[in-house]
């Protein structure tokens, strides 16, 4: 999906679902970490985390738009737009807007196991992200001696 298409996207959800006017700029930022998306008090413009539509698809995409367009439309209404207030949470609930974004970290950022252990007896592998004492350790499966393997 290309930024117009994004454009175009947040324009036909504002116009169905909101009965209102997306004026404003939508486009993608990879800069976002955590959060799936945002709106800017100052411009009117909406920022979206491509990680949203990469790793949970267009229908959580979609619900992140929503939420984000109910933050814009109540704060250009002068009406409650914060996460707390009551406005925001009952326009949320009435559009399908998500509360949360889902987890938008990636599997390859999670740090691989960087000791590999195997059982000398039965060859049972055990990777670890630590050392571990090879005195006290054993095999699970047989009771074996441990060994470093890598
Ligand atoms: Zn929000
Ligand atoms: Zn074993």
């Amino acid at each position: 999906m290309n930024e117009q298409e994004l454009q175009r996207l947040v324009e036909h959800i504002s116009i169905t679902i909101f009965r209102k006017p997306f004026r404003h700029r939508a486009s993608f930022n990879r800069r976002l970490k955590t959060t799936g998306g945002r709106y800017h008090l100052g411009s009117h413009d909406l920022d979206f985390n491509p990680l949203v539509l990469e790793l949970h698809g267009m229908e959580e995409l979609e619900k992140v738009v929503k939420h984000e367009l109910c933050h814009y439309h109540l704060h250009l209404e002068g009406r409650g737009y914060q996460h707390r207030d009551a406005d925001f949470l009952n326009l949320l609930k009435a559009s399908g807007g998500s509360r949360f974004v889902k987890d938008l970290r990636q599997a390859g950022i999670v740090a691989p196991p960087k000791w590999l252990y195997s059982c000398s007896a039965c060859g049972q592998m055990y990777p670890r992200k630590r050392r571990i004492d090879l005195k006290k350790y054993v095999c699970g499966k047989c009771k074996g001696k441990l060994k470093i393997t890598g």
